[in-house]
């Protein structure tokens, strides 16, 4: 068993030992009106999942007893749903429409025992009369007839001699009962319409009350177990199973919590009408919630029960974050699939020194993924970039391709820009480049420096891709309707460039395609010629940045305090899941600003590596700072497990910033070899020399080096320009390699000037 036991695990165990059945059986029964969504994989996963666990079997049947709604095409995604996920019904699919014959005899039995009756009230009267919470309902006249009279009656319901509504089949039960389900509910009503499976055969159709308990009774079913909505429902499921004083032994109902999720929603009801009104391309849309979207979308069913699993089964109701389902698919896929390269944005390089072509081995897998393979990549003059992999006057954290800045093409060489060509609009169409041939990947002699690596495809033998990238349907956490459906949920598109290897191998259907995310070839329109790849999932939460983002500033001190408005950190706190809002409150306890505690209450990864160098070295903020900068940044381009460092390294990193051992400035250095070669940061400084320097003797004379090499912008603070201190302090802390110690360079130059 994959989870605690919980409290349905509990019952049926119990029932077992006491010897109140032999075999658990269970049952999965929609309504097929509609594809399943991922609240029936729940409901299918514990159904299943009980019965496997416990060696009994679990029923799957189509609760049909609704003619208008319910479809063929409904039942067979049903059962595609549950072969995908992976379980097997026993036996054949069940009807409760092939119980209708058996039922009608429960119904006669029934009125035999002056149990149920004709009504002819009708459908407002009926309400009318039932009653509120608080008032007693009173019964019907026609409750008085007579045994005789009913069964002619009910006959007659069933021999199409009514029109609908013009009676119902009612329980005689308690008009003033507490319960309000329990007012003689209704057993069958009159509904001339043809039923998918059944024809025309019937005109009384069963009500869910009635049928419900019946079939499971029929199937042997031991432990009915349904959704909260059904709580009150028990009672007459009691009712009647005892009433009908049926052999033993007999099922009884549970109920647990529905799932619901945020951004999306779940009823079939609403889904139907996003299919209807065209919202989405169909019932498998890869941007729905239901099953065959998911599928289509490149979800595996390991993610998906991952994620039932680790919601738990419980019996109040909640909503999920869609941030946990995104995580589960993240890390499967992330020990599973080939990685490759796919430019999505192509922006054409021409590596002018680079002659002829060859092919790289590169591995399909990184070193910590126990998978082993790998593919040639192709390599040549003319290669592909993300447009975003360069930048003309780019900012300072940028690390990626500039005209000043080389980069390494992942698995290849480091290329540096030798000049940008635009088009007439001064849009950038080209650039020129050379590369360095001692620097390739695995061999790279060249000592150069490169901040970060991009992926790349060799122009010719690229090919091109249809890219659907796809996010929430809907912009809100809980969306209303149609209004709250986020405009940019799909976004496409039609020439990204893909190395080959991913086309002429097939090595799987899914991939990582570096820096990107995970992708899946679309099984519907993807084809050898126009290949089409979904977007599965990014490599991280790009979610919980924007949250961020959409935080309401603090309300401005001269406008009205509205009354009972919370301060601005408990509104981001709003939006956050119980588990994330824990771990927040403790962040701001800990005196971390609110930004970076949310940046770390909404990433599990990230909040677990900081509470792991918190338990190396006590200081909260200093570490929090570096974790969602420098380690949050790494995060972005690899997972958890491919960091070379781990989390106490960074303590020790902390600390030397702390203790004034090195300055923040170095500490990014440090953090950059530390990173690439998974050294202590000590021995890092150690080697590199780069402890920092805080002794004014030794920093003095750089300090007067500077102003002698400055001697106009001496002058010209002399004559009042402050603003020119910065520059000095900039200089002196430059000159020193960035080794003076900030605080005493800024005393220092202090001094000196106002002397
Ligand atoms: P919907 O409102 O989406 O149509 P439903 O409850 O009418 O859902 P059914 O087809 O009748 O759907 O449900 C089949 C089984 O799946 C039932 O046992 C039901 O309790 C369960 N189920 C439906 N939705 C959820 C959900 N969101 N979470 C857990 N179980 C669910
Ligand atoms: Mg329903």
């Amino acid at each position: 068993m994959t989870q605690n036991k919980d409290f349905l695990r509990t019952i049926v165990e119990e029932d077992l030992n006491s010897g109140k059945y032999k075999e658990i059986v269970t049952r999965f029964p929609p309504e097929p009106n509609g594809f399943p969504h991922i609240g029936h994989a729940k409901s299918i996963a514990i159904n299943f999942g009980i019965a496997r666990d416990y060696q009994g079997y679990c029923n799957l049947r189509m609760d049909d007893t609704n003619p208008t709604k319910e479809d063929t095409k409904y039942v067979e995604a049903l059962k595609d749903a549950v072969q995908w996920l992976g379980f097997e019904w026993h036996d054949e699919v069940y009807f409760t429409s092939d119980y209708f014959p058996k039922l009608y005899e429960y119904a006669i039995q029934l009125i035999k025992m002056g149990k149920a009756y004709v009504d002819s009230l009708n459908e407002e009267e009926i309400r009318e009369y039932r009653g509120s919470v608080t008032e007693a309902g009173k019964r019907s006249e026609y409750a008085n007839r007579s045994v005789e009279e009913n069964l002619e009656l009910f006959e007659k319901m069933k021999d199409g001699v009514f029109k609908d509504g013009e009676h119902v089949l009612r329980a005689k039960i308690d008009m003033s009962a507490a319960n309000m389900k329990m007012r003689d509910p209704l057993l069958y009503r009159i509904r001339h319409a043809h039923h998918f499976r059944s024809g025309d055969a019937w005109c009384i159709y069963p009500m869910y009350d009635f049928a419900h308990c019946l079939s499971d009774y029929i199937e042997g079913v031991t432990h009915s177990i349904c959704t909260l909505e059904f709580e009150n429902n028990r009672e007459i499921y009691d009712w009647l199973l005892d009433t009908l004083e049926l052999d033993p032994p007999r099922p009884y109902q549970y109920e647990f919590a529905r799932l619901g999720i945020n951004y999306t929603v779940m009823s079939k009801r609403k889904l139907l009408e996003l299919v209807q009104g065209n919202y989405v391309s169909g019932w498998d849309d890869p941007r729905l919630p239901t099953l065959a979207g998911y599928r289509r979308r490149g979800y595996t069913p390991e993610a998906i029960l991952n994620f039932c699993d680790q919601i738990g089964i419980a019996k109040a109701n909640s909503t999920v974050d869609v941030a946990q389902l995104e995580f589960c698919i993240r890390d499967d896929l992330n020990q599973k699939v080939p990685r490759v390269m796919c430019v999505l944005d192509p922006l054409k390089v021409t590596i002018e020194n680079y002659e002829g072509s060859e092919m790289i081995e590169a591995s399909y897998y990184p070193h910590d993924v126990p998978k082993e393979g790998s593919r040639l990549l192709p390599f040549s003059k003319e290669i592909y970039i993300e447009r975003d992999d360069f930048m003309e006057h780019p900012p300072k954290d940028y690390f990626r391709l500039t005209p000043h800045q080389p980069v390494r093409l992942k698995n290849a060489y480091i290329i540096a820009c030798t000049e940008v060509l635009k088009d007439e609009k001064g849009r950038i169409i080209e650039i020129k480049a050379k590369y360095y041939p001692d620097s390739k990947s695995g061999s790279d002699t060249s000592g150069i420096k490169t901040k970060s690596a991009i992926h790349w495809v060799s122009a010719k033998e690229a090919k091109k891709v249809e890219i659907r990238l796809y996010d929430r349907l809907f912009k809100v956490e809980a969306p209303e309707g149609i209004e709250d459906l986020n405009p940019n949920s799909l976004q496409i598109i039609k020439e990204a460039m893909i190395e080959p290897s991913v086309i002429t191998e097939k090595l799987d259907e899914r991939f990582q395609f570096e820096r990107q995310g995970y992708f899946y070839e679309d099984p519907i329109d993807s084809t050898d010629d126009k290949p089409v790849f979904n977007k599965i999932v990014g490599l991280k939460d790009s979610w919980a940045k924007k949250k961020k983002v959409a935080t309401p500033p603090a309300p401005k001190p001269t406008a009205p305090k509205p009354k009972n408005k919370k301060p601005a950190s408990a509104k981001v706190a709003m939006s956050l899941n119980a588990t994330q809002q824990k771990r927040f409150d403790y962040y701001r306890k800990l005196e971390l600003n609110s930004e970076v505690a949310t940046i770390l209450a909404c990433d599990a990864q990230l909040s677990s590596f900081y509470h792991d160098a918190l338990s190396e070295y006590s200081s909260p903020v200093s570490l929090a700072n570096m974790i969602v900068t420098e380690v949050a940044r790494e995060l972005k381009e690899k997972p958890i497990e491919a960091l070379k460092f781990d989390a106490k390294q960074i303590a020790q990193l902390v600390k030397m910033i702390d203790d004034a051992t090195i300055s923040s400035k170095i500490a990014k250095q440090v953090f950059e070899q530390m990173s690439q070669s998974g050294k202590n940061p000590a021995e890092i400084v150690e080697e590199k020399g780069l402890v920092q320097i805080s002794d004014p003797a030794k920093i003095s004379p750089i300090v007067d080096e500077v102003f002698a090499k400055n001697p106009e912008n001496l002058a010209k603070f002399k004559a009042g320009n402050e603003k020119l201190f910065g520059f000095f302090v900039g200089q002196v802390l430059k000159n020193s390699g960035g080794k003076a110690n900030p605080q005493v360079v800024n005393k220092l130059v202090k001094e000196k000037l106002s002397k």
